[in-house]
């Protein structure tokens, strides 16, 4: 059985289709890029080949209809009816979602009722929906919620220190988000641990980043909150930081609330701190030559996450494995290292080599806390409970 999945952003439309009967292997994945834009790319790789074209799209359709094209053309499959269901990434579920559903006239209303909650993703997320309900009218479409993971963490974890009335009026509280990546890399790591029960932290570590505590298999607490600025530094994005300086900001500097959410959401985080680049393969190459920035931006970066960890560990009083995910989190080694550098009392023991080498365990034997690299998946699992939802139905 043939699964589509969908991620639409703002001015990109990712697909996958992936086979559910043959191991949910990939059979084409690709990206239309800067649709609505003057300039657009369409990249996608079909079997081992590789297709690149510049085209324009005015919207997802556009893209998705291309992508369509493509599909056939390359014999990937004889006709769309083999598609027999889309899953589709939706950041924002609110309190409504719990796991993923079948999209239905209602789901789109409250999905779009949610707007307010995750402006720059979910309008993009519901264009993609009904992109695919006017493609292909007869396929199912079922969403995949960013939040739905998060949504077992208790009221300690999800309710702010702050007056009760605002979370009843604007249902502020803690969300979380990455949800689909955190489930799917915390399932890998109960395989590894060989065991259905214990406690995971989880590190989703890329452009935008987040950690997550997990017990037997439920989310208790993740560090993004009400929105994904919240929680350990990003490429552009802050993190925690005191909550009265873009207050103060705002008065000292004239900003704006708009430029202050700009500063904090573009312009911080590891780009701000090195004033390099919010990428650390680049803070890696400045460093190298003593940058004095790039190093302690790096230096700076290894100290929040081993904190946010530390926090998660004393809130589960202990944990039995930590694991890495995501582009910094699987490839970034040296930052693996000086994080668990923080994380012997805990009973981290790395081992130096098969860290370097990016290995699955990267602990030594003897280890207390086990500690791993997973490669997150994110379409596999927006395929996996895209099946589910089929076979509950
Ligand atoms: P996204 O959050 O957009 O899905 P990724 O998970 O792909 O992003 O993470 C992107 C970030 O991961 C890059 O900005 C870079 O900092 C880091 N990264 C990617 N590849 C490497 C690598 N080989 N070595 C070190 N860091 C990497």
């Amino acid at each position: 059985m043939k699964i589509l999945v969908i991620n639409a952003g703002s001015s990109s439309l990712k697909f996958q289709l992936i086979d559910a009967k043959k191991k949910f292997d990939t059979l084409y994945r690709g990206i239309a890029d800067g649709i609505g834009k003057k300039s657009c790319f369409f990249r996608a790789a079909a079997g081992k080949k590789n297709i690149f074209q510049k085209k324009v799209f005015k919207n997802h359709e556009q893209a998705l209809k291309e992508a369509l094209k493509i599909l056939l053309s390359e014999k990937i499959i004889e006709s769309l009816g083999e598609i027999k269901a889309i899953g589709h990434r939706v950041v924002h579920g609110g309190e409504i979602y719990m796991e993923a559903i079948r999209i239905d006239p209602k789901v789109k209303k409250t999905i779009k009722d949610l707007f307010h909650l995750a402006p720059l993703h979910n309008p993009p997320n519901l264009e993609g929906i009904t992109a695919c309900k006017k493609l292909l009218p007869n396929v199912p479409n079922i969403a995949v919620f960013d939040t739905a993971f998060h949504q077992t963490i208790p009221e300690k974890a999800y309710h702010y220190p702050i007056p009760g009335y605002l979370y009843r009026k604007y249902k502020i509280r803690r969300y979380g988000f990455h949800g689909t990546s955190h489930k799917y890399v915390s399932g890998e790591t109960y395989k590894l641990l060989k065991k259905k029960k214990g406690k995971i932290i989880t590190c989703h570590l890329g452009n935008g980043s987040s950690l997550s505590a997990i017990i037997n298999g439920k989310c208790v607490d993740t560090s993004m909150g009400f929105t994904p600025l919240e929680g350990v530094p990003m490429g552009t994005r802050s993190g925690s930081i005191d909550p009265s300086i873009p207050l103060f900001l705002m008065e000292k500097e004239n900003l704006s609330a708009d430029e202050a959410s700009e500063l904090l959401n573009k312009k911080s985080g590891i780009l701000g701190v090195s004033q390099i680049s919010s990428d650390v393969r680049d803070i890696l190459k400045k460093a190298k030559l003593k940058n004095k920035k790039a190093i302690f931006t790096l230096e700076l970066l290894a100290y929040k996450i081993a904190m946010q960890i530390g926090a998660f560990a004393a809130s589960m009083d202990g944990t039995d494995a930590i694991t890495f995910t995501a582009g910094i989190g699987q490839n970034a080694w040296y930052i693996r290292r000086d994080i668990c550098k923080y994380l012997s009392y805990l009973g981290v023991k790395l081992d130096a080599a098969k860290n370097k080498m990016n290995k699955e365990k990267i602990h030594k034997t003897g280890s207390k806390v086990k500690v791993f690299v997973i490669k997150t998946n994110e379409g596999l699992q927006i395929a996996k409970e895209t099946l589910k939802v089929l076979r509950k139905a």
